[in-house]
């Protein structure tokens, strides 16, 4: 079979190398767009906590988080040595005592069909403090051991190059779509013309503009995020959990001194706005300095932008496009989608091989994403 791929985020990126690990011949098609949301995110995996209650929402992030052990140890075997995850733990911070018993519930109660997410302990400000130590003092935490973490462009490129291994091959082109009735044959990328038995559309925040041609109105919205790199003078900084506070920011340690605090979650951009901000960073600042004063003694490294995809109802869609053949369409995974692309992306491969899935493709049917005529 051979299965083109459009969009190298980590939706694209995982749907292209689960495809080349099951011997299809792939190509990846990318246009680096500015603002990718993978290659800004830094994220968090840990959706057990959530409030959420959409249950076909939840279930695609519960997988996602289970599926990651068994494909970073695959990539591993395949030599990768970055793959930007690691399994550090969430502390879910507060200074009310009532909220965290509620939180140690709601974790364990997810616990019961989710024995992944690991250990769940109420923890004193000391024991907090002493896990994550530029924290306010004040703050006492749920500690839950199964939690990750993970740099989305580092994992973004171990896909790529292990496709890669596997044959794949990637162009950096804008593709658009062939089709000869209501047969898709292909895309043209850049000069070229390459034909294919099935193209996978994983074009994130940009997939309306691919699809408007076939007279397809992709209801595809997005969400900008602003994110801040720091470097923190402690050297263990590797092994810290990462801090999930009241508010809609983070906190995330990486190897090497690194930190990362965000992000911003901003609707009402006027287009595909790559800019910096000031109030951006202001945000991202005061949020963070007030949960972690200590990290005003940080150094500013770099600030990423990325731009959250979303379809309706907040709920990710893949599967075929409907009235048409030899295309699928996946998208819409939002402020989650570091946690369930490995696994949608697992789904995509088995769908386009016409094999068997894990998952009820109805609940994400991509008719909920197209207007009507
Ligand atoms: P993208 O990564 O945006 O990739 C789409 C790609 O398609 C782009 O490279 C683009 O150039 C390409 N493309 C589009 N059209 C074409 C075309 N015609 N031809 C060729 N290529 C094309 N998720 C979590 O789970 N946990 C987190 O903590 C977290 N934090 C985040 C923080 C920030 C600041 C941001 C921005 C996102 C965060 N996310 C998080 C969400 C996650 O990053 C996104 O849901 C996910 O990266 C979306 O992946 P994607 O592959 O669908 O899209």
């Amino acid at each position: 079979q051979k299965i083109i791929v459009v969009g190298a985020g980590i939706l694209g990126a995982s749907t292209a190398y689960q495809l080349s690990k099951r011997g299809a011949e792939v190509i990846i098609v990318d246009r680096k767009h500015k603002g990718q949301a993978t290659d800004a995110a830094a994220g968090i995996i840990c959706p057990w906590l959530s409030q959420r209650r959409n249950k076909a929402w939840y279930k695609l992030a519960k997988e996602g988080a289970r599926f990651y052990p068994s494909l970073i140890a695959e990539l591993e075997q395949s030599g990768e040595t970055n793959t930007g995850y690691a399994r550090v733990g969430a502390l879910s911070i507060h200074k009310d005592s009532e909220k965290l018993l509620a939180l140690e519930k709601r974790a364990l109660t997810r616990r019961e069909d989710a024995p992944e997410l690991g250990d769940v302990t109420v923890l004193s400000p000391d024991e907090t403090n002493a896990l994550f130590p530029p924290l306010d003092a004040e703050y006492a935490a749920v500690h839950v051991t199964g939690a990750a973490r993970v740099d989305g462009r580092a994992l973004r490129d171990a896909l790529l190059r292990t496709a890669q291994k596997n044959g794949a091959v990637l162009l950096y082109e804008e593709a658009t779509l062939l089709h000869n009735g209501t047969r898709i044959t292909g895309v043209r990328a850049g000069a070229e013309t390459i034909t294919a038995d099935a193209v996978i559309v994983c074009a994130g925040a940009w997939a309306s503009e691919i699809l408007q041609p076939l007279g397809v109105q992709f209801k595809v919205t997005f969400q900008k995020g602003q994110i801040v790199h720091l470097e923190y003078s402690d050297l263990h900084t590797g092994n810290w959990p990462v801090v999930i506070p009241p508010n809609d920011q983070y906190l995330l340690a990486f190897d090497e001194q690194k930190m990362v605090i965000g992000a911003t979650h901003e609707n009402d951009v006027a287009g595909f706005d790559t800019r910096v901000t000031s109030g951006g960073l202001q945000e991202v600042f005061t949020k963070a300095l007030d949960i972690a004063p200590r990290l005003a003694d940080s150094t500013f490294v770099e600030a990423r932008v990325g731009f959250r995809p979303f379809t309706p109802g907040f709920l990710p869609v893949f599967g075929p496009l409907p009235g048409w053949e030899g295309i699928f369409v996946a998208n819409g995974l939002g402020a989650s989608g570091l946690t369930m692309g490995p696994f949608i992306g697992d789904q995509m491969a088995k769908l386009a091989l016409g094999l068997e899935l894990d998952i009820q493709l109805e609940h994400y049917a991509v008719s909920g994403a197209i207007a009507a005529e």
